[in-house]
């Protein structure tokens, strides 16, 4: 077979980011927006040696779990990987992908899918992984959208996202996206008519040239205070005062700029103007209040965090005295939720702005009994440990997709904690580190996926890890 050649093939497994696989003579292929189930027509993209792409082209069944998808541009943009998939279907993909991380790569040869339980039966330390937590109304559940701005094939002024893999922008239709809030397609039309209005031009990324790169919306979904920040490839938003004034007018509580003159993919620029309101929204999670900047992490779906949140703090099973160090901490969410079951908790996070945050959470809320550090994990957790001799009983880690660091993970073992609960967003790299931790006096217990992305492709975790001895 060459390029554009055009073949039919039956679906029988799903890869990583959703895309379909099928065979065709013992070849396989990978064939984005294919279906388990699904048999289809498909062109050849890309060959290699032992696996090639396709597009495809017609469905000439569907699968039984196929569901009509409710946005138009559901394949087109790269927000949403599994939108015509029946939601329950996506929950038992993502179940599947973290257990066949967790045996291939972590090498837990004893854990065991919920519905196999009874297969456990006589296996010494089976894991019988526990039901994937999902949502009961999986749609509009981002506190948090980040619009690409930019001219769409019109020639007009548009707001989108990108498409899988590149960055070409695909506009929203309507400007509203079904896993958003309500109020943004409103607040997009503001900006983008004042754009218009005041002749301020897009960013446009290949000439390094314009004004307006994103705009990043936020919304407290208990508080609902919503907030409004242009990352712009400039020093200065012109008629800023007047753009703040018309948010304010439709009820956006802090508006403000962040510049990024970089040629980069990172989207926030470092500096933050105000230009209107306290420069942050408040957020309750359980019966905590967080404060929440535009550069602070804070995760996009509240809902299911407090699920996450809660298992965290279930696996971390503790009585009241003991000492936590909540790894990776963003503004101490997860550092508070156990704060008030430990007798003292400390929390390590990068972005000195999110540890700003941390510490006010901690004063507003009155928790007194958590302390917070500035730096990588991987450098104040061992110089905390060898300088004073700091303890721990529990450790929480919460690592972004790459995981944690080898020097975090030596210092882990050094400290000894009766318990590790390991909260994940990357299932390969929980596997990595799982493995590290059991080779090395660990047992991996309990194992919990959370759904904090429906339609999306990733999978949240928790597992609980309790010392063995050595
Ligand atoms: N537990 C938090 C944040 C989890 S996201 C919550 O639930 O909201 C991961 C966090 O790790 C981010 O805030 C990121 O800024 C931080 N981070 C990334 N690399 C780090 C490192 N090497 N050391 C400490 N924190 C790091």
């Amino acid at each position: 077979m060459k390029k554009n050649d055009v073949f039919t093939v039956t679906i029988e497994d799903m890869g990583e980011d959703g895309a379909g696989i099928g065979k065709t003579d013992g070849y396989t292929w990978f064939i984005k927006d294919a279906l388990i189930g699904d048999v289809i027509q498909a062109s050849v993209m890309k060959m290699k040696k032992n696996y090639g792409f396709a597009r495809l082209v017609k469905i000439l069944e569907p699968a039984p779990a196929r569901v009509e998808p409710r946005c138009p541009v559901a394949r087109a943009c790269g927000g949403c990987q599994l939108q015509e998939l029946d939601y329950r279907e996506q929950l038992r993909f993502k179940e599947r992908k973290v257990y066949n991380h967790l045996k291939r790569i972590g090498g837990m040869d004893r854990l065991f899918l919920p519905e196999d339980r009874e297969k456990a039966a006589g296996v010494l330390d089976a894991v019988v992984m526990e039901p994937i937590i999902g949502m009961e109304d999986p749609w509009r559940y981002r506190n948090k959208a980040q619009y690409p701005v930019g001219l769409g094939k019109d020639g007009q002024l548009t707001a989108g996202f990108y498409a899988g893999r590149t960055h070409s922008l695909i506009p929203a239709p309507g400007l509203d996206c079904l896993l958003g809030c309500q109020e943004n397609k409103e607040l997009l039309k503001i900006i983008l008519d004042f754009m218009k209005e005041y002749k301020i031009k897009p960013y446009d990324e290949a000439a390094h040239q314009g004004l307006v790169r994103h705009v990043l919306l936020r919304k407290g979904f208990s508080s609902g205070g919503l907030m409004v920040c242009l990352v712009i490839n400039g020093e200065e938003l012109p008629h800023g005062g007047e753009l703040a004034e018309r948010l304010r007018e439709a009820g956006v509580s802090s508006v403000s700029y962040s510049v990024n003159t970089e040629r980069t993919n990172v989207i926030m620029g470092t500096r933050i103007v105000n230009l209107y309101g306290p420069g942050y929204i408040t957020d309750t999670i359980g019966d905590i209040e967080y404060r929440i900047s535009p550069l602070s992490f804070y995760q996009v779906n509240p809902v299911q965090t407090e699920k996450l949140y809660g298992t965290a703090l279930e696996f971390a099973d503790l009585s009241g005295g003991e000492t936590v160090w909540d790894l990776y901490c963003g503004i101490g969410t997860i550092s508070s939720f156990l704060a008030k079951k430990a007798g003292k908790v400390y929390g390590v996070e990068i972005i000195p702005q999110a540890i700003e945050d941390a510490r006010e959470n901690a004063r507003r809320n009155g928790i007194e009994n958590v302390e917070f550090f500035v730096g990588k994990a991987e450098e104040v957790l061992p110089e905390q440990y060898e300088r004073n001799h700091v303890h721990a009983d529990v450790i929480v880690v919460d690592p972004p997709r790459k995981g944690c660091d080898p020097v975090c993970l030596e210092t882990i073992l050094k400290m000894a904690p009766e318990r590790v609960v390991y909260v994940s967003c990357d299932s390969a790299t929980l596997a990595r580190d799982v493995k590290f931790l059991e080779e090395n006096g660990y047992r991996a217990t309990r194992v919990r996926p959370v759904d904090m992305f429906p339609m999306g492709g990733h999978c949240e975790c928790v597992v609980k890890l309790e010392r063995v001895g050595k």
